[in-house]
């Protein structure tokens, strides 16, 4: 609740976390909702140590809150981290690393880069739901940066959509994925993976799509190169897609590194799917909660993240 669980207001964010002990306390109400256990002999009593660790009663083992999570072994305050992750959700759009830079006074550009993808890795729950009901799913293309492998030639990379449809007009939420080529039947493990059985799925009239009937689905398609509009085919992936290219032009402003693409679509996924949620606080709240959740990702990895289509 706005105020009680999490900040309603920037005012309030500063009341509330003034120095590093405030902040771990909050962490550690997020970590261990139950209360804290001991990762050794499992004991819940524990006492702080001067140094902000939490150490077990019955055996004395120190644990830490943020080991294990994207903010281990930072060395800025975690106020600034607070301030950071409140000034991304915040923003509707979010915003590009030159603006959190500019915002949180950092001397290198690469710092401010670095915290925006430690922080985009936080962005998607690995136990998320399914999606369910009605599904529309299609493939769109966006432009990327090649990476300057030789034999990049095309700058254009297919991405897959599933959205749900809730009601004649409205949205639900959204997945997608980087397909490493287009057409493929990567686009039916996509559906298994991120639509529950059960759904209705709506696509086009890809052949290979037809067997989404025999793996659990009501299937229905419609031939899209017949249709004189395509818009109308996919209507509610056709409007994801373009905003989607939309808000990759004009948060980023560059071309997006294709390296990087399947987590901005990760950030765009996290912001369209709490678009309607009214207080901005409870953005700020769940990417904590799942900061927390989310293993330390060292410089080395955002740089070079794996990418299956360089496998390929
Ligand atoms: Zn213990």
């Amino acid at each position: 609740m706005a105020g009680e669980d999490y900040p309603r207001t920037y005012q309030q964010l500063q009341d509330w976390f003034r120095d590093d002990a405030a902040c771990l306390d909050y962490l550690a109400r997020l970590r261990w909702p139950a209360g804290f256990t001991c990762p050794v002999c499992g004991g819940g009593e524990s006492w702080r140590t001067k140094q902000g660790l939490w150490m077990c009663r019955a055996c004395g083992r120190k644990t830490s809150v943020t080991a294990g999570t994207i903010f281990h072994r930072t060395r800025t305050p975690l106020s600034t981290w607070f301030a950071a992750i409140w000034f991304i959700t915040s923003q509707k759009n979010g915003v590009s690393a030159q603006g959190l830079q500019r915002v949180l006074g950092f001397g290198s550009y690469e710092t401010a880069w670095a915290w925006m993808h430690k922080l985009r890795r936080a962005m998607v729950r690995p136990d998320r739901d399914l999606l369910s009901g009605v599904v529309e799913l299609d493939e769109t293309f966006v432009g990327g940066r090649s990476t300057g492998r030789i034999g990049a030639s095309s700058d254009k990379v297919p991405i897959m959509v599933a959205v749900e449809r809730d009601g004649p007009r409205r949205l639900g939420r959204v997945r997608f994925q980087v397909a490493a080529a287009p057409n493929t039947l990567e686009l039916v493990e996509f559906a298994t993976a991120t639509i529950a059985p059960g759904s209705t799925v709506r696509t086009d009239g890809a052949r290979m799509l037809r067997r989404l009937a025999d793996l659990g689905y009501t299937h229905e398609y419609v031939d899209g190169y017949r249709a004189p509009d395509p818009a109308a085919v996919l209507p509610g992936v056709h409007m994801v897609a373009s905003l989607l290219k939309r808000w990759l032009i004009g948060t980023l402003h560059y071309g997006v590194d294709r390296a990087q693409l399947p987590y901005y679509l990760d950030e765009y996924a996290f912001r369209f799917n709490r678009r309607s949620s009214t207080s901005r606080g409870l953005l700020f709240y769940r990417l904590l909660q799942q900061a927390v959740h989310t293993d330390p990702q060292p410089l080395p990895t955002l740089v070079r993240p794996f990418y299956q289509a360089d496998c390929s």
